[in-house]
């Protein structure tokens, strides 16, 4: 009955289709949307514009706290705007509760807040990157091989007290297992952290980046141009961390999004 309801909808779709129509997949809380339209056209996403590549591709992507619309603007070469209004499937998180961790990992004293600051703005900078490299229009790659260990956009009760949601996912390893750039790109930061312990970020073009978190070792430095594929570093339990795991993090600029559906399945 369903199928058969797709199929008999599925015409009166194409016939209707607009110059650009932005993938469903993508349209949700926590998604990442990527495509290429018309060399030429123009993209503004709520009134930011997006950026275009030499064949059309683009990306952008929708937080973990998005509101239920969101308006893309389309201009065709040589047309007029046209606004389209996106719906932003929403989505229910659900809560984690960790225990176990060191006190002091939980509610940091003033010296830790101050490197904590300083640390968060400086990661903040490495996400405004800005290139023209086109490197996230590729097939993503398993940054690690484990088993999912945590999910995105989970509520985080830590020893019992509320804290920020979870902006990535984990993948439990061994310490030492490789992980791999899930595409190619360039590094803009390469750290050790109090909460991510060492990390390292990828850029890979038009503000997206990933954050391979909690590293024993790290094999890139800062300005360095990555493969896809390429072993950055290893598994490991620098920072906050109750064992070892890779936190992957996935972003559009400063908004974070799930990894998980434009990634290969977490295998061991
Ligand atoms: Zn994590």
């Amino acid at each position: 009955m369903i199928r058969r309801r797709t199929a008999l909808a599925l015409p009166g779709l194409l016939l209707a289709r607009p110059a650009f129509a932005v993938p469903a997949e993508g349209l949700v809380q926590g998604g990442l949307v990527r495509g290429r339209v018309a060399p030429g056209t123009r993209l503004a996403l709520d009134g930011k514009p997006i950026r275009i590549g030499p064949g059309g591709e683009h990306a952008f992507g929708f937080g973990r706290d998005h509101a239920a619309e969101a308006t893309l603007t389309v201009t065709p070469p040589g047309g007029r705007p046209e606004a389209q209004r996106l719906a932003i499937a929403r989505r229910d998180w659900p809560v984690q509760r960790i225990t176990g961790l060191p006190p002091a990992q939980v509610t940091p004293d003033p010296d830790a807040l101050r490197r904590i600051t300083a640390e968060r703005e400086r990661l903040a900078a490495a996400r405004t990157t800005d290139s023209a490299r086109t490197d996230f229009a590729a097939v993503f790659l398993l940054p690690a091989h484990g088993r999912i260990s945590g999910v995105f956009g989970s509520q985080r009760i830590l020893n019992g007290e509320p804290r920020q949601p979870h902006y990535g996912f984990d993948i439990a390893a061994p310490t030492g297992t490789p992980i791999l750039a899930i595409a190619a790109g360039q590094v803009v930061l390469a750290a050790d952290f109090f909460f991510f312990g060492r990390l390292t970020v990828i850029d890979h073009g038009h503000g997206v980046n990933s954050l391979y978190a909690h590293q024993s070792a790290q094999h890139v430095a800062e300005g360095e141009r990555v493969g896809a594929g390429q072993q950055i570093g290893a598994v490991g339990a620098t920072g906050r961390a109750t064992g070892p795991h890779l936190h992957f993090g996935l972003s559009w600029f400063s908004t974070w999004l799930d990894a998980q559906p434009v990634l290969p399945p977490v295998t061991g």
